[in-house]
């Protein structure tokens, strides 16, 4: 790493870059530990809520709480849960800073209440710390930890499944508990937070499915981990829905993810698609969207994860004009 970097090169692009390349402990046996992405999440969460104001962040009770909560639903049986390992070990990463104690010993803090005991309170890169007042930067952040740290590796779908289920889990007892406590305070605060965080999943999980194509085109461009050309779109929109299931869920390209919105094109019961017939097109290097009219989308290996026959239905009633 260059470490002469300038400071105005401290820009979303590159705390992603730091987000996405963690120095965390990996074993052969355990895997990598996730204790510094589930305590970003946590903060992050905090910031959206405004519980978080000022770049100081100490280790109070809500931090405790917030991070346990995330551990719950991300956290690996195989490492123990822990807020002071990731909170001391950060410093490593470049952009978080331990200011300790005056009375510090000197020794590593081992549980929570030593790490209280040692710092006084850790502060970020200012530019990261401004970044995340931006409810948009603050979205790409919470992506790229998930995309990274919580996709398990690439064949390993059914770990990124299993988190997308827990999520729902933890959804549904969330609403409960608010439901039940009328804390509506913080817990919708935390619920929007977190459904950001089970987009994200969503996102991936979806093109995971679909290896990384284009259900309509077959398009596939992958550029690193983080970046590809396909997004995994909600068929029944999410901000109507909240459905956050595979398979209401579908892979697409860029161009075609916004024409689907558009509803310029549908899906059939056979999976065959619909495009309308008013397109004025032009595609000297590639087959206009007409041309793909009546063939058989890209589909998933696993039944389970078909787009549902009813989400396809909703969208050709309510969005497609043929
Ligand atoms: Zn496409």
């Amino acid at each position: 790493m260059n470490t002469g970097e300038e400071s105005e090169n401290k820009n979303l692009a590159y705390y992603r870059k730091r987000f996405a390349e963690l120095n965390v402990s990996r074993t052969r046996q355990r895997g990598s530990a996730h204790h510094k992405p589930i305590l970003l999440l946590s903060i992050i969460d905090l910031i959206a809520q405004g519980i978080i104001r000022d770049n100081r962040i100490y280790v109070s009770d809500d931090l405790v709480k917030t991070f346990n909560k995330y551990w719950d639903v991300l956290g690996s049986d195989s490492h123990q849960r822990g807020l002071h390992y990731p909170f001391w070990h950060l410093e490593s990463d470049g952009f978080w800073h331990n200011t300790l104690k005056s009375g510090f010993n000197g020794s590593k803090p081992k549980t929570t209440n030593k790490l209280r005991e040692a710092v006084e309170y850790a502060s970020w890169d200012n530019e990261l710390f401004n970044l995340l007042q931006d409810q948009n930067s603050r979205s790409e952040l919470i992506d790229t930890l998930v995309a990274v740290w919580f996709s398990s590796n690439k064949d390993d779908l059914g770990d990124i499944l299993q988190v997308n289920q827990d999520f729902e889990n933890v959804a549904q007892t969330e609403t409960e508990i608010s439901a039940t406590t009328g804390n509506l305070d913080t817990e919708p605060r935390f619920y929007l937070t977190r459904s950001a965080v089970r987009n994200a999943v969503f996102r991936k999980a979806v093109v995971h499915t679909y290896d990384y194509k284009c259900a309509f085109c077959r398009l596939k461009v992958i550029r690193n981990l983080t970046q590809n050309i396909v997004d995994g779109s909600h068929i029944k929109p999410f901000s109507k829905f909240y459905d956050n299931q595979i398979n209401n869920g579908i892979s697409l390209c860029k161009n075609h993810h916004w024409a689907f919105d558009q509803g310029w094109f549908a899906i059939d019961d056979n999976y065959r698609i619909i495009v309308a017939n008013d397109l004025e097109e032009e595609s000297p290097n590639a087959r206009t969207m007409k041309d793909f009219h009546s063939e058989t989308i890209l589909l998933p290996t696993l039944d389970q994860y078909l787009p549902r026959l009813e989400s396809l239905h909703w969208h050709r009633l309510n969005v497609f004009r043929a």
